[in-house]
């Protein structure tokens, strides 16, 4: 177990901006980073990250956390790994048993700590042997598609040489568990015998490198074309690579689709290559699947827009269509870039460098101009065929997420099948997915204002919570739930850590949002007299609350009346005129001296409650 305060320290030294940056594409905005959050699917960003408060916050599914929720929740691992994998990259040491000591220590890590490790070990084994004597048709191949060194390097490429039993028996030497390798679908056992055989031969590896660094599995391409063995694989799913998760390249390609605002969409991993190598460094590909929902989205939380340039044949245009809905699902500005018959982003890159590859980008155009120009180009003009053309269209105007574009193509899908439009509208009702209402409204409350207020400033100056602590402030609030919350800043404040996401997890469900939304504002954070907005703070609830106990007085007074007591009902009555009167004392108070004067409520009479 981890003790709180080596927990607390990581949290300390580690910029939660940073960590979540690898995931989401992050724009400041004031204080705080928005970015579309990877929890659920969004169209605007809602999700925000606040590093002086060093959490998260999602004010579309009302996901909040630290950095450490953060990492649990976008990776799924469990707590002990990713502080583990935080304390190491934020330089704290955590108490751990000693390998010699503790024989179980090594066994006891989890099975994604040990599966990323052998990864990186095979990857490394991989790149020697690219270098080895045994890696010269590698080295051949690579050459002959005039990959750079530098390339080579930075995607960490390697080879597996044409044999059954290289790696198996490196992992042997190196006493890596058998099981383990068959695990992350490196060798596989024998079928009529004993030991393993290499599921890579004869093949330049590609590790597909994941956002930290970290190795999450391997494709591999045949050296030589021809026999029975399939041109490309790639790792199977494995504890730690799922099919269609994510995306070739892209730990190359981050910062220049951030910096272009564009991703660029390939077929194949050379693609990806030789098109960094041309100067587009924004290529990424989808490792051996048709683009998935997933990754679509992956994609979309880096950059707004997509091109997908896919191979110039049959089959190419046929995936880039496929594509198309996905990408618009996720409101991605698609463009699709067309090859000439027979050119795929590789031929073209190497036949006329970065220029011919722009060239081509320039004459990308509109997704769902590409898609229904496919789709019209091979319908018949039968009535069975323009039947067909409409129902494939409809699913892809449907995703079209802005409805004049959607009536626009609407109309020119009509016109183009001498349709009335009638039709094509009756096949989108037809095709609309049943989409259930969001979460119903209603169980968000919000706070009183002054409330609001007073935990944003608390938020941004929790230096201030002795102060208010002391002024009484918790007697002042009558709304429960605003207490509570309250009563927990001000502690957590006083102790001097303010875990605004413990705080929010304490709070009454319906009110979490309207707490989030008051502790994360930064309202005060620019403040230059955070003391003065304190006294304001309090001069208001003061205000209110004298104002609520008059008007309890009054009631009561009257309630007096009405059972004949004169003299309590006199009583009360006055009581309720001193209590106005004290209210415009605070007030004019406090209008004479902004600045200065004591607002604290140590004089505020006991009313008898
Ligand atoms: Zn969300």
């Amino acid at each position: 177990l981890i003790p709180d305060a080596k927990i607390d320290e990581i949290r300390d030294r580690t910029d939660i901006v940073r960590v979540v940056a690898d995931h989401v594409e992050l724009k400041r905005k004031g204080q705080n980073w928005f970015g579309l959050c990877p929890f659920h699917s969004e169209k605007t960003p809602s999700f925000s990250v606040h590093a002086q408060k060093q959490m998260f916050h999602c004010f579309g599914c009302h996901e909040t956390g630290d950095v450490f929720g953060f990492l649990m929740r976008v990776e799924g691992r469990p707590f002990g790994e990713v502080a583990r994998d935080l304390a190491n990259r934020a330089g704290v040491d955590l108490p751990e048993s000693s390998p010699e000591r503790d024989p179980g220590a090594r066994e006891r890590r989890s099975e994604r700590e040990r599966c990323l490790e052998v990864n990186a070990l095979v990857a490394g084994l991989y790149r020697q042997m690219l270098g080895a004597e045994q890696g010269a048709p590698g080295r051949a191949y690579l050459r002959e598609r005039e990959i750079r060194d530098d390339v080579i390097e930075s995607f960490q490429l390697g080879y597996a040489p044409q044999a059954w039993d290289t790696l198996s028996g490196a992992l042997a030497r190196l006493d890596v568990p058998p099981q383990l390798g068959e695990k992350l679908g490196l060798i596989a056992p024998r079928r009529g015998g004993q030991g393993h055989y290499d599921r890579f031969r004869g093949r330049i590896i590609f590790p597909l490198i994941g956002p930290a660094g970290e190795v999450l599995g391997f494709g591999g391409r045949r050296t030589i074309d021809g026999g029975d063995e399939p041109k490309y694989i790639n790792t199977p799913e494995t504890p730690v690579y799922r099919k269609g998760e994510s995306l070739y390249g892209l730990h190359a390609a981050r910062q220049a689709i951030r910096h272009e605002g564009r991703a660029l969409l390939v077929e194949g991993n050379i693609d990806v290559l030789s098109l960094h190598q041309a100067g587009h460094r924004n290529a990424v590909a989808p490792m051996g699947t048709a683009l998935t929902e997933r990754q679509a989205r992956l994609v979309r939380r880096f950059a707004p827009g997509v091109t997908v340039m896919f191979d110039g044949d049959a089959a190419g245009r046929k995936a880039a269509l496929a594509a198309v809905p996905r990408l618009l699902a996720e409101d991605v500005d698609a463009r699709i870039a067309s090859l000439g018959d027979g050119e795929d982003p590789d031929s073209l890159a190497r036949r006329g460098g970065g220029e011919a590859v722009a060239a081509c980008l320039r004459a990308a155009v509109p997704a769902v101009d590409f898609a229904l120009q496919e789709i019209l180009a091979r319908t018949e003009r039968t009535i069975p065929g323009r039947v067909r053309a409409i129902e494939e269209a409809a699913p892809l105007l449907l995703a079209v997420p802005n409805a004049s574009a959607r009536d626009l193509y609407a109309g020119k899908l009509a016109a183009a099948l001498d349709l009335d439009v009638g039709h094509v509208y009756r096949a989108l009702r037809g095709a609309a997915p049943q989409v259930a209402e969001a979460r119903p409204a209603g169980q968000v409350r919000d706070l009183p204002p002054a409330e609001a207020q007073l935990l944003a400033l608390l938020a941004d100056h929790p230096e201030l919570a002795p102060l208010a602590g002391a002024a009484g402030v918790l007697g002042l609030v009558e709304d429960d739930a605003a207490r509570r919350v309250l009563g927990c800043t001000l502690a957590a404040a006083s102790a001097g850590r303010l875990d605004v996401a413990a705080i929010l997890a304490d709070a009454p469900e319906d009110r979490r949002e309207a707490v989030a939304r008051a502790l994360l504002s930064s309202s005060f954070a620019g403040c230059e007299d955070p003391a003065r907005a304190l006294r304001e703070c309090l001069a208001r609830l003061l205000g209110r609350s004298l104002e609520r106990r008059a008007a309890e007085m009054r009631r009561e007074s009257r309630r007096a009346e009405e059972t004949g007591d004169r003299g309590r009902a006199r009583e009360l009555a006055l009581q309720a005129v001193d209590l106005d009167r004290q209210r415009r004392a605070a007030i004019e108070n406090h209008e004479r001296h902004p600045g200065g004067g004591d607002v604290g409520v140590q004089n505020e009479p006991r009313g008898d409650r």
